[in-house]
Parts: C-alpha cells; sequence; structure tokens
C-alpha cells in the first residue's frame, strides 16, 4: 500500500513536472480576477464578471498549444501576431455596441481579453519577480528561478490564497480561434486547439489541486522568499494584477475612442519583454 502511494506520488509528480513549463496558470488566474476588482471601467468590470469561465478560460489559453506537437504555437499565442489576429477576427463578427451585451460576443471578447492578460502577466512576473527569485535562491538563474515559480508556486497559492476552492468551466471558442490563426497564416486542426485547451484546463482546473497537498511543504522549503512574498512583491501577484487592469483599461478606452484599432506591440528579450499596444 505504501509503496504503491509512492509510486502514485511519483508518477503524479513526474506528470506535472513534465507540464511544468505550461504551468504557472493558477497565478494567471489568479491576477485576472484580481485584475477585474482593480479596473476603473464599470462597462468593462461587468462584462468580465459575467463571463467569469470566458476569461479565465482566456487567462490559461496562451500555455494550451504548449501541449501540442508544436511547441512554436504556444509561443506564437503568447505575443502581437496572436493578439492582433484575434482581435481584428472579433472585429469583423461584433459590433462594439455587442460587446457589453449577452451572447457570444461578449463570451469571445472575454476571452481575449483573458488572453491578453496572461501575456501581461509573463511579462510582469518574469521581468520583476523570477529575476529577483533568481537572485535570491537560484544564485542568478533565471530559468532555474522560472521553473521553481512557474510550477510550485502553484500548490501554495491553491492553499494560502484559497484557489483551491475556484472553480469554472472551460470555454473554448475552437472555430473563431482557428479562424483568427488562420488570418495569421498558420492552419491548425480545430480538434488540436480543443484537445491541447482541455488537457491544460485538466492540469490547473483539477490536478494542481490534488497536487498541493502532497507538494505544498516542499515548494516552501525550496524557496523560502518567495513563497512568502509571491503575492506582494513586485512583480508579484498583486503588482501583476495591477498592470493587467491598467493595460484592460486601457484598452478599453482606446477601443471606443480610437479612430484606428489598438494593435499590439512587443520589444526588448525575455525576461524583459515590454508589451503593449499603441
Ligand atoms: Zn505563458
Amino acid at each position: 500500500m505504501i509503496r504503491r502511494t509512492l509510486v502514485s506520488t511519483f508518477l503524479f509528480g513526474t506528470f506535472l513536472s513534465s507540464q511544468s513549463f505550461a504551468s504557472g496558470n493558477t497565478l494567471h488566474v489568479f491576477m485576472s480576477d484580481t485584475a477585474v476588482d482593480l479596473l476603473k471601467s464599470e462597462d468593462l468590470r461587468k462584462l468580465l464578471l459575467s463571463e467569469r469561465d470566458a476569461y479565465r478560460s482566456g487567462t490559461l489559453f496562451p500555455d494550451a498549444l504548449y501541449q501540442s506537437s508544436q511547441h512554436s504555437r504556444g509561443e506564437f499565442t503568447h505575443w502581437q501576431g496572436f493578439h492582433n489576429s484575434y482581435l481584428s477576427h472579433i472585429l469583423a463578427k461584433c459590433s462594439k455596441g455587442s460587446l457589453t451585451q449577452s451572447g457570444d460576443c461578449r463570451k469571445l471578447f472575454a476571452h481575449f481579453m483573458g488572453t491578453v492578460s496572461h501575456t501581461i502577466g509573463d511579462v510582469n512576473f518574469d521581468r520583476y519577480f523570477v529575476t529577483e527569485v533568481a537572485k535570491r535562491h537560484f544564485r542568478g538563474s533565471n530559468g532555474k528561478a522560472q521553473t521553481y515559480t512557474d510550477f510550485k508556486l502553484e500548490f501554495l497559492a491553491t492553499w494560502d490564497w484559497g484557489r483551491g476552492a475556484v472553480f469554472w468551466a472551460n470555454f473554448v471558442p475552437t472555430n473563431e480561434l482557428a479562424a483568427a490563426y488562420r488570418k495569421a497564416g498558420i492552419a491548425i486542426p480545430p480538434e488540436e486547439i480543443n484537445g491541447s485547451a482541455f488537457k491544460l484546463y485538466l492540469l490547473i482546473a483539477v490536478a494542481v489541486k490534488l497536487g498541493s497537498p502532497v507538494m505544498y511543504f516542499v515548494a516552501k522549503r525550496e524557496a523560502p522568499w518567495a513563497a512568502e512574498n509571491y503575492y506582494s512583491a513586485r512583480g508579484g501577484v498583486r503588482d501583476s494584477a495591477e498592470k493587467i487592469a491598467q493595460v484592460w483599461d486601457n484598452f478599453w478606452v482606446a477601443l471606443h475612442s480610437g479612430v484606428t484599432t489598438p494593435r499590439f506591440y512587443r520589444k526588448g528579450g525575455w525576461p524583459n519583454f515590454e508589451y503593449g499596444f499603441r
């Protein structure tokens, strides 16, 4: 019995570590939820609160295609090529007025905003928090620090902040996403989009929660400063949520007041990326 428990714990740990590059999403959803509370725009907050499943699913989505046969598709989904195509697909299909009314357009837009949150979260978290964790715990290795933060902090947030009790339904606008990729010149079979998104959903919405009682103290011992400060340090959950809320608010204003559609851009290299729109 003990041996069987040990074996399954080992297999479970191996499963999670093999997926670790796609983790960090418990924190991403935590950031999105916190950002919704910080929004200045009442319309946008109402919109997102009405479509929680959609924006939370969108928040995971950029890491979904890391699970597919082609890692580069996951990478593409993090940046301006994807965001600009997705937005232009949405605006070709939906009037701006329809975004605040219940229906497919509101859902789709909330999913899109989730994907934007993911990227802003990645950029801010890696730039300020991961580099600080590297200095304090991993002799300056940003890569090792990122492996720790993207994997182990998941288990801490699950308990420390009650994220284990946060549930949502998986929402994947498969055909719309396939159309957005096509617009960017990439053909991805809808079943690949769906399958990858579902795999990641299971990992974050189920497996991380089940794994956290086993992993909690391991994670805490390995990097005590990171374990204490992942919420409040610069680049942590709160700071990243503030950045996300700012970008969401500004984007919402730009979308409605601008003559031209906002376009996303990226500058610099990891971990000092800058990401925004103009
Ligand atoms: Zn990511």
